[in-house]
């Protein structure tokens, strides 16, 4: 969804982290300190942080208390007390990790702390999903019932995996995360003004605070915006793919025996390709969509 990167150029939050080179340590660190403390005091605290630990070897060098003391103010100084450890154990480390679960093996490291590493230091194609990307992108992928829905994790880890830019992952997460916190707000979401609008099935969804009750129907099993992530993830794995492989493909994954199969699929497709997230190319077969 470059429309997406395309506003974000010219709308993009500043932040300090934003602006200095982001070595995974000074990721890694401000990723640490966003954990439980509000931006502006992160902006304040992590150039003095920085200062006077500006690397791996400095943090794993100092005393836990010389960390504390540098944490003061920031809270939660069990995460300085981790952030302490890791450098002790990167510090013996030949290189910083470069994959999702070394990076996890690291005291207090999360999933989502091991994917803004990967993806806002290195760049990888990784799903970076923290709650304001987790909002947006449920709203993108299926008409949520309220402002208060949300899709479970795992699911958006795959629906961000397939529709992320390849290469542009760092852009992409940044430009989820602003849109999330200006835009496309947990309770206001100012549709009218969104980039996405056209190809989002919650625009204008119901904003009052009470829950409606969701019921969704199965499908073969599972309810349709399984099979539609199912879908999509076939298609983001290949360059161009016929219809019929897709419904195949399913049809042996899931060992599926019922009839109407691949109608339903085709539906799906028909669904997907309206929504922009997939492409019909000139010979008729399946693309990820590039608009
Ligand atoms: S159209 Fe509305 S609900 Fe959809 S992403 Fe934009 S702001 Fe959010």
């Amino acid at each position: 969804m470059p429309r997406l990167l395309i506003w974000h150029a010219e709308n993009k939050r500043s932040f300090i982290w934003r602006g200095l080179r982001r070595s995974p340590y000074v990721v890694l660190v401000s990723e640490f300190m966003l954990q439980q403390t509000g931006t502006k005091h992160v902006e304040r605290r992590l150039p003095i942080f920085l200062k006077q630990f500006p690397n791996v070897k400095a943090l794993a060098a100092a005393s836990p208390a010389q960390v504390l003391r540098a944490w003061q103010g920031l809270g939660y100084n069990r995460r300085a007390l981790y952030l302490h450890r890791a450098a002790k154990d990167l510090a013996g480390m030949r290189s910083f990790p470069k994959t999702l679960d070394a990076l996890q093996a690291l005291p207090g490291v999360g999933q989502y702390t091991a994917s803004a590493v990967l993806a806002f230091a290195y760049n990888k194609d990784t799903p970076v999903i923290d709650v304001n990307v987790e909002r947006v992108l449920s709203r993108l992928w299926i008409k949520m019932p309220d402002n208060r829905a949300t899709l479970p994790k795992r699911e958006l880890y795959d629906f961000d995996a397939a529709i992320l830019p390849k290469g542009h992952s760092s852009e992409w997460h940044e430009a989820l995360m602003d849109l999330g916190s200006t835009i496309c707000t947990r309770n206001a979401p100012k549709c009218d003004e969104c980039p996405l609008r056209r190809s989002c099935p919650s625009a204008s969804m119901e904003t009052s605070r009470v829950k409606q009750p969701r019921t969704e129907g199965l499908y073969f099993g599972q309810p349709r915006r399984i099979w539609r992530g199912r879908i999509l993830r076939i298609v983001s794995n290949s360059e161009s793919i016929p219809s019929r492989s897709v419904s195949d493909q399913l049809r042996k994954s899931f060992k599926i025996r019922g009839r109407g199969f691949a109608s339903f699929v085709n539906d799906l497709v028909e669904l997907l390709i309206s929504e922009r997230f997939i492409a019909r190319n000139a010979d008729g077969n399946l693309s990820l969509a590039n608009e």
